[in-house]
């Protein structure tokens, strides 16, 4: 299927590795031509280059750290055209709520909720008068179901599910979609570290731990991040517009509520 979207740009961050790198590879594969940032220069040059020998787009490798408003102003910078812009950045640290100090909720706020508002409201007013924009925030599944020692990324990410909500509707009427994709568990680096610190607290084996893990999803695995990047190909798509103010769970069945 071509989901019509050749020659658009799209601005992917924390696109080198996880679910940010499959997002920018699936829509590469649909002849997206892409600015991707991540913070590690070599390698999002690894991870760009990939991309490209793959599929034979334009891409544009910029190194920031998209939490930054230097960061976010390199990126913009240097993309000719946003039509897609796909937020995601690294996940606050999990840790007991009572451990974690004011700053430590800042931080978060910034980088789960503030840095992606930013992005959008720079990128937005250029897809109105286009007629064609498509927002993706990659947020989690602990906005639906939060995880107990994940309290700052509940926080900060409910605050832009908040937001989007209220935001699509604005901007529905000129074909500009923006929707949250919220993963459960997928097969990244993030899930591992995440999966060592609770195994480590828990004094279980790794493996055990994700046994139990895979126990409690219907479809008896973790997810394959490039199952997560066609899903938001397809939000992105020419076909996609009537889909907004969405959020998209993606967890191999794991969120057991019929809504
Ligand atoms: P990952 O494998 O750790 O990849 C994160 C990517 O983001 C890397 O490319 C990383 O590169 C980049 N990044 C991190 N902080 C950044 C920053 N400040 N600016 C720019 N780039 C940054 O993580 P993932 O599993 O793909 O997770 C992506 C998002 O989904 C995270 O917010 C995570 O919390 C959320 N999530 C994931 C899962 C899951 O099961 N995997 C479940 C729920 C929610 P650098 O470190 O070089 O910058």
């Amino acid at each position: 299927m071509d989901l019509g979207l050749k020659g658009k740009w799209a601005i992917v961050s924390g696109a080198s590795k996880g679910l940010g790198y499959a997002c920018a590879h699936a829509l590469a594969q649909e002849g997206v031509n892409l600015v991707l940032t991540s913070r590690t220069a070599a390698t999002l040059a690894e991870s760009s280059a990939r991309i490209k020998a793959d599929t034979g787009v334009q891409v544009i490798a910029i190194p920031a750290d998209i939490k930054t408003e230097q960061g976010r102003k390199l990126v913009l910078a240097a993309a000719p055209q946003v039509d897609i812009l796909v937020n995601n950045a690294g996940g606050p640290p999990p840790g007991d709520f009572r451990d974690f100090s004011r700053d430590d909720w800042i931080a978060a706020l910034e980088g789960n909720m503030l840095s992606p508002i930013e992005m959008i409201k720079a990128t937005v007013d250029g897809m109105i008068e286009r007629k064609f924009g498509r927002i993706v925030n990659i947020t989690s599944a602990a906005v639906k179901a939060p995880v107990d020692n994940l309290c700052l990324s509940n926080g900060a990410r409910s605050g832009l599910t908040g937001f989007t909500g209220g935001v699509a509707r604005q901007i529905a009427g000129h074909n500009v979609t923006l929707n949250n994709l919220l993963p459960g568990k997928f097969e990244t680096d993030r899930l591992r570290g995440n999966n060592a610190q609770r195994a480590t607290a828990e004094n279980l084996p790794y493996e055990e731990l994700v046994s139990r893990q895979i126990k409690t999803i219907p479809a008896g695995r973790f997810g394959i991040p490039a199952e997560f990047g066609h899903a938001c190909a397809f939000l992105c798509s020419a076909y996609a517009g009537y889909i907004t103010g969405q959020n998209l769970l993606i967890d191999g069945g794991a969120y057991a509520g019929t809504l």
